[in-house]
């Protein structure tokens, strides 16, 4: 059936006007087409634990199917702030302190328009996850982009102190980071700790991939140092802990004076996040196994992945976290790291993303990233297909 439309829509000017589909979603939708192993968007391909489904599913059943209360479920606050005070030493208040969100990209635009006024303008580190500047941008706030240090791919915190204006509302952090793959060390926090210090800036810390840090390494979260704490938003999802991006559940830990704000605009946002999953979620978190054993289960994965490109053309960026795996490509091909995207997923079959969709502008770097949260046959069909290369 055609539908057809004899009236049209009233025009309209955009509010996002730098914005298209999501380079995820267009990679994606390109792996299909082209039957292509899709290391592009980041998501596994296999099934959570089938002990968090029972508990979602049992939830439901016992008829937990009406609104939770709107900071989310009390249980699973609680538990959060466990997890917080166990692995981090932090208190936060379950009550006032921690909000449970429908994943962590709303975590972080109602943090944005809760805190941030038109006019306003707010660090972020480039390269940068792709939902932080048209947050920044429906909150009518300017995007200092801030590069990190081009070798390291860690912060230049001399870069960002030149960037600190008495405009600066806020700094937009993330470790493990995405999509280069580092991690933040102790002493980068307390540089940026000793550098905010006498300042207003508040801290929006993305820590989505905080149970993925390998080597041994300690996840270095902002709630780690008191003084940093004081004037930050922890931002975190389960859905990258639990194998369930899909299920989009997250949460914000934050003091007092701060959450107060952010769950004024939450409350009219999404108001609250569903029930069952929460009520599943809190029970499974009672046991925290499941992500304490994520960073030797995803080292693994690294471990496999980066053996398999060794002997390849592609040089390899290190990878201290996350579940992706930058690689440069320069000995392989003089083209742009998009077109060189779409190539790979169309000749050789396998997809990934090109670090430009992190920047405001096309670099002309030639670095993509692969996502390795796969099933070892996975890794092994993508890896078969680029040792051709
Ligand atoms: N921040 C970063 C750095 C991410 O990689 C992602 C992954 N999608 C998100 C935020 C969003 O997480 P969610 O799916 O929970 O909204
Ligand atoms: N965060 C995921 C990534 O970096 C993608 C999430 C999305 O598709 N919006 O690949």
């Amino acid at each position: 059936m055609t539908i057809t439309r004899d009236f049209a829509a009233p025009p309209v000017t955009t509010r996002l006007p730098k914005v298209g589909t999501t380079i995820f979603t267009v990679m994606s939708a390109l792996a299909q087409q082209h039957g292509a192993v899709n290391l592009g968007q980041g998501f596994p391909d296999f099934q959570g634990d089938p002990a968090l489904v029972d508990a979602v599913a049992a939830a439901m059943r016992a008829g937990h199917n009406q609104y939770p209360p709107m900071p989310g479920l009390m249980s699973l606050r609680e538990a959060v702030a466990g997890k917080i005070e166990s692995l981090h030493g932090a208190s936060y208040d379950p009550d006032r302190e921690i909000t449970i969100t429908a994943g962590a990209t709303q975590a972080i635009l109602t943090a944005v328009l809760a805190l941030v006024h038109p006019g306003d303008e707010v660090i972020v580190l480039e390269p940068c996850y792709d939902s932080y500047e048209p947050a920044l941008t429906l909150a009518g706030a300017t995007t200092v982009r801030v590069p990190l240090d081009p070798k390291t791919l860690h912060v230049d915190m001399a870069r960002v102190a030149a960037a600190l204006t008495p405009r600066t509302r806020a700094i937009m952090i993330n470790t493990p980071h995405n999509p280069s793959g580092t991690v933040w060390n102790a002493s980068e926090r307390s540089q940026l700790r000793d550098l905010l210090r006498g300042t207003n800036v508040l801290v929006i810390s993305d820590e989505v991939y905080e149970h993925m840090v390998f080597d041994g390494q300690p996840h270095i979260s902002v709630c780690g140092d008191p003084e940093l704490a004081a004037r930050s938003l922890l931002i975190s999802s389960f859905g990258k802990t639990f194998h369930v991006t899909g299920w989009k559940v997250g949460y914000v830990a934050a003091p007092a004076e701060l959450m107060a704000e952010f769950r004024k605009v939450h409350q009219f946002n999404v108001f609250t996040v569903n029930t069952p999953m929460q009520q599943g979620l809190a029970q499974y978190l009672a046991n925290p196994a499941p992500y304490l054993d994520l960073p030797d289960f995803y080292q693994a994965k690294r471990d496999l992945f980066r053996a398999g490109l060794a002997p390849t053309k592609f040089r390899l960026l290190p990878c201290e976290g996350t579940y992706f795996q930058c690689v440069d490509y320069s000995r392989i091909s003089e083209m742009e790291d998009d077109a060189f995207c779409r190539w790979l997923t169309e000749e050789i079959g396998v997809a990934a993303i090109p670090l430009s969709a992190f920047h405001e502008r096309p670099t002309d770097q030639r670095i993509i990233r692969f996502c390795f949260a796969k099933q070892e046959a996975t890794l092994q069909a993508a890896l078969t297909r680029l040792q051709g290369l």
